[in-house]
C-alpha cells in the first residue's frame, strides 16, 4: 500500500469508533473521597463515520456522553476510573492560583547599572509616563540587535524605540485593530508563516478537510499564547474553518514580531510584541477582549493568565463564554483549582494532559530546544560540564537526555520519588539541589514550581554559573532576591545578564528567569503542530458541544482525539503503520480503528 494510500486511509479512520469512555472530566485536583464519577456508560461503537473536524469532535463526544449515545457498546474494556485517570496534579506545591507574572521588567542597562526593585513594579491601570513606557522598550530593543542570540525574533527593529502602544499603524487595507511592532515586517513574517505550514502537515489537512464546512463558524476566539510562526498558522487554520480571532502573547519575550505584523497584514486582531513590559502585557490582553461590539465566546490560553483577567475584569462576559482550551500545565493548575473552588463556570479542555501533547510538546519540544536556547545565549560548550536539572517531569528529562547526549554530567532534582527514580534508572545522579550548587557550571529549573532557586543557592553558585529556567513560569528562580543594591546586573546580549556579587564573582542569568526556550531559540515546529492540532480539535469540540454535554468542569479529549492527531502526523514520516487484523483486534478486545489503549496507559 503506498504511504499516500495509508495516509489518507488513516485520515479516514478518524474518530469513526471513538468510545464513550474517553470522555471524561478529570479533576487531579479532587480531594480524596471527592471524586467524581466518570464517563458510566460503555462505548457505542456503531455510529457512523464522521468526516470533518466537526463531526470528528461531535462523534467523539456522542459517543462519550451517556445520554447521547444510548446504545450499549460492545466494547468489553472497562470504563477507567476516576483515580486511574487522575494523571496530574501538576502543582500541589505550587501556593497561589493566579500569580500575575511578578518582577518588573528591569531596564536593560548598556553599562553596569543596578536594576530597579520590586516595589517598582507596575500595576495595570497605573500607566508609566510615555518617557517610562519609551524607556522600557527601548532598554529592550537595545539589547535586541544581536538577531543570533534572540532567534524568536529575526527582525527586531531595534532602531524604533518608539513603544507599539505610542504608534498608529493600519495595514494595507487601512485596518487599525492591531497593535504590533511594526506593520512593514509582514511580508517576512509570510515567508516564516509560510515555512511553518511545512512543518504543519495536520493543520494543512484540517484546512482541507473543512473547505466548505466551517465547524468554527461564529466562533469568536480570544487567545494568549506565544506568538510565533506555528502560532499563525495555528491563527489561521481556526480562521479557516470560521472563527474569529483576536490574540495576546503570553510571554513579554516570545513574540516574533515579523510574524504578529503578517497577522496584523492578514486582518488578525494582534496585540503583542518582543519585549513588552509587564504593563504592556496586561494592556494588550486588555485590548483583546474590551472591545466594542465584540465579546469572546472561546478562550484559548496558555498559562491561564487571560482567563485570569476575564475573571477579574469582565466575569460577565463567561456568560457568552463556551469554554476554555488551556495548554500549559500552570494554566491547566489554575482551572483545577478554580474547579475545586466552585468558581469554573464553563467547561474547559486540559489540552496540556492530552498525551500528544505531554509526550510530544513538553519531552520532545524541550529535549531539540534546550541546547539551542543555551548555545545561542551563551556559546557555551556541553560537553563535560556539571549540570543540574530540577525536576524530572517531561520537560526535565527533555534536558537531561539532550545535555546527556552532549556529553554533559547531569544531576537531577526532584520531590516526586517516582520521577526521582526514573532519574536514576536512566543514568542521572539524583541529588539535592544543596549538594551540588557550589559545583555546577549550568542550573536549570523545569519543575512549574516556584522559589525552586533561591537566592541561598544563587549566592553559592561558582563564578560563571548559567542559570535558566525551562518552566512556564518565572516563579521557578528567585530573580527578585536579586536585585538588591550590592548586585550589579549587566546585560551583556539579548536575554543575558550577568549578575555581578561585590567579590566579582557572576552568574549568568537568561531570560531574567523565563522561559528560556520559547525567549532565547526556536521551537522545532513539527512538535507544536501536534501540540496545536489539539488545540484546534478542542476548541472544534467545545463549540460544537450541545448544552450540557459539558459541565462546568475540567476534561481531557478523548484519547481516541490523541490518536488521531498523530495519525495526520505520520505520513511525514513515510511510517507504515500495521493494521490489527479481526482476530487480533478480538484478542485484545479493541475496536480495529481505535482507541488502542485505555485512558490510564502512560506511554
Ligand atoms: P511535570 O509535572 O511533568 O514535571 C515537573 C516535575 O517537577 C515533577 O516531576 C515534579 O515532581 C517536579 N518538581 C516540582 N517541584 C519541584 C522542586 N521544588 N524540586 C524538584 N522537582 C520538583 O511538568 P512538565 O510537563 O515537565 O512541565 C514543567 C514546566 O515546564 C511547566 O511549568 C510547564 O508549563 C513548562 N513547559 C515548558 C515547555 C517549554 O517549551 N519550555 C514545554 C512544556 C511545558
Amino acid at each position: 500500500m503506498s504511504v499516500q494510500v495509508v495516509a489518507a486511509k488513516m485520515a479516514e479512520v478518524e474518530l469513526k469508533d471513538i468510545p464513550s469512555k474517553e470522555l471524561a472530566p478529570v479533576s487531579p485536583v479532587t480531594p480524596k473521597g471527592e471524586e467524581k464519577a466518570l464517563v458510566k456508560n460503555e462505548p457505542n461503537a456503531t455510529s457512523a463515520a464522521a468526516t470533518s473536524p466537526a463531526a470528528i469532535a461531535t462523534e467523539t463526544v456522542q459517543r462519550g456522553d451517556p445520554s447521547l449515545s444510548p446504545t450499549p457498546s460492545p466494547n468489553p474494556m472497562k470504563v477507567p476510573q476516576a483515580s486511574a485517570m487522575k494523571r496530574t496534579d501538576p502543582q500541589q506545591n505550587g501556593g497561589e492560583a493566579f500569580i500575575n507574572q511578578d518582577g518588573t521588567v528591569a531596564e536593560a542597562p548598556r553599562m553596569k547599572k543596578q536594576i530597579q526593585f520590586a516595589d517598582q513594579k507596575q500595576e495595570f491601570n497605573k500607566r508609566p509616563t510615555k518617557i517610562g513606557r519609551r524607556s522600557l522598550s527601548r532598554s529592550i530593543s537595545q539589547s535586541s540587535t544581536d538577531s543570533y542570540s534572540s532567534a524568536a525574533s529575526y527582525t527586531d527593529s531595534s532602531d524604533d524605540e518608539t513603544s507599539p502602544r505610542d504608534k498608529q499603524q493600519k495595514n494595507s487595507k487601512g485596518q487599525s485593530d492591531f497593535c504590533i511592532k511594526n506593520i512593514k515586517q509582514a511580508e517576512f513574517g509570510r515567508r516564516e508563516i509560510e515555512i511553518a505550514e511545512q512543518e504543519m502537515p495536520a493543520l494543512m489537512a484540517l484546512r482541507k478537510r473543512a473547505q466548505g464546512e466551517k465547524p468554527l463558524a461564529g466562533a469568536k476566539v480570544v487567545g494568549c499564547t506565544h506568538i510565533t510562526a506555528q502560532t499563525a498558522v495555528l491563527m489561521e487554520t481556526l480562521s479557516a474553518l470560521g472563527a474569529q480571532c483576536r490574540w495576546a502573547a503570553c510571554n513579554i519575550y516570545s513574540t516574533q514580531n515579523e510574524v504578529a505584523a503578517a497577522l496584523g497584514e492578514g486582518g488578525f486582531s494582534v496585540f503583542a510584541w518582543k519585549g513588552e513590559s509587564e504593563d504592556d502585557f496586561w494592556w494588550c490582553i486588555d485590548r483583546c477582549v474590551n472591545v466594542e461590539g465584540w465579546q469572546p465566546n472561546m478562550i484559548l490560553d496558555d498559562g491561564g493568565d487571560l482567563t485570569h483577567w476575564i475573571y477579574k475584569k469582565y466575569p460577565n462576559m463567561f456568560k457568552k463564554i463556551k469554554g476554555i482550551v488551556e495548554e500549559s500545565v500552570t494554566g491547566v493548575h489554575r482551572l483545577y483549582q478554580l474547579s475545586k473552588a466552585g468558581k469554573l463556570c464553563v467547561p474547559a479542555m486540559n489540552v496540556n494532559d492530552s498525551v500528544t501533547k505531554q509526550k510530544f510538546d513538553n519531552l520532545y519540544c524541550c529535549r531539540e530546544s534546550i541546547l539551542d536556547g543555551l548555545k545561542r545565549t551563551t556559546d557555551v560548550m556541553f560537553g563535560g560540564k556539571q549540570v543540574v536539572v530540577c525536576g524530572y517531569g517531561e520537560v526535565g528529562k527533555g534536558c537531561c537526555a539532550a545535555l546527556k547526549a552532549m556529553g554533559s554530567i547531569v544531576y537531577v532534582t526532584e520531590i516526586d520519588p517516582i520521577c526521582a527514580l526514573q532519574a536514576c534508572m536512566d543514568g542521572f545522579r539524583l541529588v539535592k539541589l544543596s549538594e551540588v550548587i557550589r559545583q555546577v557550571d549550568i542550573v536549570i529549573t523545569c519543575t512549574g514550581n516556584k522559589n525552586v532557586v533561591v537566592r541561598e543557592y544563587l549566592d553559592r553558585m561558582k563564578n560563571g554559573c548559567i542559570v535558566c529556567n525551562m518552566g512556564h513560569s518565572n516563579t521557578e528562580i528567585d530573580v527578585a532576591s536579586l536585585r538588591t543594591p550590592e548586585l550589579t546586573w549587566e546585560r551583556v546580549r539579548s536575554q543575558v545578564d550577568h549578575v555581578i556579587w561585590p567579590d566579582g564573582k557572576r552568574i549568568v542569568l537568561l531570560a531574567e528567569g523565563r522561559l528560556l526556550n520559547l525567549s532565547c531559540s526556536t521551537v522545532p515546529t513539527f512538535v507544536l503542530s501536534i501540540t496545536a492540532t489539539t488545540q484546534a480539535l478542542a476548541l472544534i469540540e467545545l463549540y460544537n458541544a450541545p448544552e450540557g454535554r459539558y459541565k462546568q468542569d475540567v476534561y481531557l479529549l478523548p484519547k481516541k482525539m490523541d490518536e488521531y492527531v498523530a495519525s495526520l502526523h505520520l505520513p511525514t514520516f513515510d511510517a507504515h503503520l500495521t493494521e490489527l487484523t479481526e482476530e487480533q483486534a478480538k484478542y485484545l478486545g479493541l475496536n480495529k480503528n481505535g482507541p488502542f489503549k485505555p485512558n490510564y496507559y502512560r506511554y
